[in-house]
Formats: structure tokens, sequence, C-alpha cells
């Protein structure tokens, strides 16, 4: 309401910056230029022959000139579309006008501090220096905002609003992240580094093969780190594939990967009865219901058994792990899905993981438009569904949502 309001003077204040930021000559060569353009060639040629001028080398390779009131037009929107919240003062101070990102702030208690502040602001401007301030607002939500304030050639103020909270709170998450992986790494190459201290020497035969074996699941250790970590940043970096998956081959590439780490484990899939052909990227889907699978089994005690079934409806297509096995307290439940993170530090060394195999999970879902949901009680077992969006099925796939023993 306020840019309906302010339109007129807005335009205007910006035809004035159009012209006092270009130098004068330029200014004067815009007015110029746009009558060369209007009415030079409009004069020397017939309009069916203006077209054609358009289309020559020297008029596409040169940018159009435009008059000072377009490009008053031009900036305004440009200034709309940016995401940092931008307001023009006169050199009186008065508002003349604020993009979209800053109307936003029109009527919130944000808006009131940062209005605050910035009045504070025009006021110390003595030179051409810019003036900045970091506003904390304690929200919820919590938000960091750097307000910048500079002078302008006619005498007016423009501030900018810069909401870093987001870009803090990326630039923490990285450093925590490296933080985890240097201590995820140093674990098991610190442990190397000391046991073969230790076999330096060692002249007892069966001290030297516990040893030499516990050096060799050390390594195992830090290569899965390493292969999760990479796995995890293609998944994150490098897009969504778009082949044709067929959902009971991923099934059976999961049972296998499940039956591999413990036999006395039973996994057994419950599919569909049609097979269920996707849209998606087969090696994250592989890689997805693979790392359930293997959760599924390492979690769970020698005779239990681990179940997967497939199934589809209208609106989505969902893959289900369920276990037996040790389950999840319910305060852990919501974390699991966070890299590094494990329910409990203990349990990892049986099961030697690397508390990323959820986050690779939870960012294939995401990657398909889907999710993955997970229930569980201790001591009880853990089901989890991956859940995807029933638009990936191949047209003629689409309907079937009775399941029939597979395997
Ligand atoms: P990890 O490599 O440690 O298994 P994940 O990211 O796959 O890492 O899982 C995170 C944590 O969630 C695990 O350390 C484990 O404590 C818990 N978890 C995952 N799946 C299961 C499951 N099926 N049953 C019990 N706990 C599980």
């Amino acid at each position: 309401m306020i840019v309906a309001l302010l339109g007129g003077a807005t335009i205007g204040w910006f035809a004035r910056a159009a012209r006092s930021s270009a130098s004068p000559g330029f200014a004067g060569e815009l007015e110029s230029e746009r009558t060369t353009v209007e009415t030079g060639e409009r004069a020397a040629e017939p309009p069916s022959e203006r077209a054609d001028v358009s289309t020559t080398a020297s008029a596409a390779d040169s940018p159009p000139r435009l008059h000072a009131d377009d490009i008053a037009g031009a900036l305004q929107h440009a200034v709309d579309q940016i995401e940092l919240a931008v307001i023009i003062y006169d050199a009186k101070h008065v508002e003349v006008h604020r993009n979209r990102a800053a109307m936003a702030l029109v009527g919130t208690h944000a808006g009131v501090i940062v209005g605050g502040h910035l009045d504070e602001m025009l006021l110390e401007h003595t030179g051409t220096e810019p003036v900045e301030r970091s506003v904390e607002l304690h929200g919820p939500p919590r938000q960091e905002l750097v307000l910048r304030s500079a002078r302008m050639v006619d005498g007016g103020s423009v501030a900018i609003i810069d909401d870093v909270s987001e870009r803090k709170r990326v630039d923490a998450m990285r450093t925590d992240f490296v933080t985890n992986i240097s201590h995820e790494l140093k674990t098991p190459v610190g442990a190397i580094a000391v046991l073969a201290d230790a076999l330096d020497g060692e002249r007892d035969l069966s001290t030297i093969e516990r040893m030499s074996q516990r050096i060799v699941d050390e390594a195992h250790r830090a290569v899965g780190t390493i292969d999760d970590l990479l796995e995890l940043s293609r998944i994150e970096v490098g897009g969504v594939g778009s082949d044709v998956v067929d959902l009971g081959e991923v099934v059976a590439a999961a049972v296998a990967r499940g039956r591999a780490v413990d036999h006395a484990v039973s996994v057994t899939a419950l599919n569909s009865p049609e097979p269920i052909q996707v849209i998606a990227d087969r090696r994250q889907l592989v890689s997805a219901v693979g790392n359930l699978v293997e959760n599924a089994v390492k979690y769970s005690d020698g005779g239990g058994e681990v179940q997967i079934r497939t199934r589809i409806d209208d609106r989505n297509i969902e893959v289900m792990v369920a276990d037996e096995g040790v389950g999840i307290p319910q305060r852990d439940l919501y974390r699991v899905f966070e890299r590094f993170y494990r329910v409990d530090r203990s349990r990892r060394r049986e099961t030697g993981g690397t508390g990323l195999g959820l986050a690779i999970v939870r960012h294939v879902a995401t990657n398909h438009g889907g999710d993955v949901i997970v229930e569980s009680a201790e001591g009880e077992g853990s089901t989890f569904v991956l859940r995807l969006p029933a638009s990936l099925v191949v047209e003629d796939q689409r309907g079937a949502n009775v399941t029939k023993e597979d395997a």
C-alpha cells in the first residue's frame, strides 16, 4: 500500500537518482541517444525497415539505450527483486521507497526495532562513510540483522537490512561438521598409530595377531566414514538422476546388503504384487534402502527378524523396514537423522556405525520430494518408512496397493 501511495514520488526519486548517479555527460547522452534511436532511425527508415535495423549486428551488439525514466523504472523493479530489505530516504530523512523485502517488516515487532535503529543511523551520517550496526532480535525466531545506511549524491540515503541469521547458522553448522569429521577420523587413525607403535618390538604371536586385527578394524572404520562422507556429499551436491528404477531390484539389493552384515538375522521382503517402477536416482535409492536395512540388521540380535515391505497408493510409494531390535529411546528419535548422531556411543563399538547412514536416507528422501518416518520402542524394535510421492511412479504402474509375500 505504501508503495502505491509513494509510487509517483518513488519513480521521481529513482529518475533523479538515475540522473544524478551518472555524470552530467551520461545523463545528457541518455537523452540524446533516445532521440537517436526513436527519431533518428525512424526519420531515416520507413516503418517496415525499422524492424530490420534492430536485428542488424550493430544493434544486437550494443545494449539498448534507455531514457532516465526507463532506467528509474528498471532500477525500482530490480530493487524490488532482491532479497535484502532496502529503504530509500530523501535528504530530509523522509522515506520515499521500500522494496518488497522491506515491506514485509511493516507492522512487525522487528520492523519497529529496525526503524528505531535506522532513524538514529540517519542522524549519524557525517560524511560519505556508510554507517553500520548489528542488531539481534531475540524472537522467536531469533534473528541477526546487519543494518547499513549510506548517503547518496542527491543528499538522500539508502538503508540496507541484511538478515544474516541463516548465514550464521550455516557457518556454525559447517564449523560443527568439520569438528565432527576431524573427531570421527582422529579416533580410528589415532588408534592405528597407538597400535602400530605397540606392535613395534612385540614378539608374542597371539598379541601380534590381535593387534593387527584391531589395526585392520580401525582402518575399516576410517574408510567407512570416508566412504559415507563421500556418498553424503555426492547426494547433497549431485542433484537427482532420472533413471527408470524397479523398486523390487532396490529392495533385493538391500536384502543382500542386510544379509551380508549378519547371517543370524532373517531378512525378508514383501513386495507389492505389481512391479513398481519409478523415475528416480537409482544409486540414491539403493543407498537409502540399503542403509535402512543394514541398520535394522545391525541393531537386531541374532535370531531377530527384519521385514521390508513396499506399497503404493494414490499419493505415496512406501518402503517400510521393520526390525525387532534394540529400538531407539523416545528422546533420541528426532535426532537420529543428524550427521554423526548416535544414540549410544557405546553401541557404536559393536556396530562400527559411522552415524551418517540416516543422514544419507533423509537426504535421498528430500531430494525425491519425500520424507522418512520412524517409530520405535526401546527393546521392541524400530520401523522406518521411506515415503516418496506417487508422482514418481512410471505412468502405467499406478494403482496397485496390495502386498504379497515375495521372498
Ligand atoms: P550408524 O552408522 O551409527 O548406524 P545412522 O545414521 O545409520 O548411523 O544411525 C544413527 C543412529 O540411530 C545409530 O547410531 C543408532 O543408534 C540409531 N539407529 C538407526 N537405525 C536403528 C535401528 N533400526 N534400530 C535401533 N537404532 C537405530
